[in-house]
């Protein structure tokens, strides 16, 4: 297992983000040994994933950061059955799911976040589709209290970019079991080659975490100028991206501080509030300090 002491800059996708100290289990039974340790020893500790959906204060983190993407990448399929491993990336899995004939998630073909990430933030389409990953989820293996034990999809709950497990800060997802429809090869392919047609013209060159604000929440098209809207190094490329465009780690909270700001001064309903694992209300992004 690698353990290093590192910016978590190069790490997000938005490249912001402090020192930790950092670990990375190679296998699952090296990921839950290490759970069982820190369990142990009351040894607090943060998940990463493949960071697409972070926003990690300049300050960096105190807690052992465990980046979960090497530890658990297998994917087994038993009929329309299939169990995924929570390393596994989302585009990864909608391959595999093409080449068994089965289908349900190639709207997720452009999501670049781990099938772990995508549990913890409910991931889907914007919100007017109503799809979302817990769709087809039958049930989570998680790491919870020192054990591994199974979740069934009717205990935890779902909403828009919301699961339970943004109210268990120790619960870490292993893999989970998805019974998803039949579907030939073919369609499934065109879908995804469509999905990432759709999102082609979306600005990705540049540091960013896809869309800010949650679906319904949008910052007026008249407030974005032509080229887009800055402030320091956070540039507001549409209506609802922010692109990072400093080059180093010390602008996090600008960028937070400007999709909070500008939510609040334009969408006087949003409220801007941090609950204990650090999420703002007004982003889809996840704050980690
Ligand atoms: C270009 C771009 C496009 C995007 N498009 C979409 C989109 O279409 N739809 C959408 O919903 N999102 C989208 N996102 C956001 C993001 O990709 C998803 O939310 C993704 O599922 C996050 O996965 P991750 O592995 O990167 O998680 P991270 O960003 O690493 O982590 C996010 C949160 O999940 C927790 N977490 C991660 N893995 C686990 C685990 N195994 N167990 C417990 N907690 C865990 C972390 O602790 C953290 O709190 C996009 C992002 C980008 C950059």
């Amino acid at each position: 297992m690698k353990r290093i002491t590192e910016s978590l800059a190069d790490h997000t996708w938005l490249k912001i983000g402090g020192k930790a100290e950092l670990a990375v289990p190679e296998t699952k039974a090296e990921l839950v040994d290490l759970l069982q340790e820190c369990h142990a020893h009351d040894r607090p500790y943060r998940i990463l994933g493949n960071g697409s959906n972070l926003l990690v204060s300049d300050e960096g983190v105190d807690q052992l950061v465990i980046k979960t993407t090497e530890a658990c990448t297998d994917v087994e399929f038993d009929g329309n059955r299939a169990n995924v491993g929570a390393s596994v990336m989302a585009p990864q899995f909608v391959n595999a799911c093409i080449e068994q004939d089965l289908g349900g998630y190639e709207y997720l073909y452009s999501v670049p976040g781990t099938i772990g990430g995508a549990i913890y933030m409910n991931a889907g389409r914007g919100k007017s589709y109503g799809l979302t990953i817990a769709d087809h989820l039958e049930s989570v293996e998680i790491f919870d209290d020192g054990e591994v034990r199974e979740l069934d999809v009717d205990e935890i709950e779902f909403r828009h970019r919301y699961s339970s497990f943004q109210d268990y800060d120790d619960w870490v997802i292993l893999s989970a079991t998805f019974d998803l429809p039949s579907q030939q090869a073919e369609e499934g392919r065109a879908k995804a080659r469509e999905r990432m047609q759709k999102v082609k013209s979306r600005e990705r060159s540049k540091p960013n975490a896809g869309s800010v604000f949650k679906s319904g929440a949008k910052l007026p098209l008249q407030k974005v100028p032509p080229g887009g809207l800055s402030v320091g190094d956070a540039h507001f490329v549409s209506k609802n991206r922010i692109c990072h465009t400093g080059g180093g780690n010390k602008q996090g909270y600008r960028t937070a501080d400007l999709a909070g700001k500008v939510a609040q001064s334009t969408l006087p309903t949003v409220r801007n509030t941090r609950s204990r694992v650090g999420y703002l209300e007004v982003t889809s992004l996840l704050y980690y300090e």
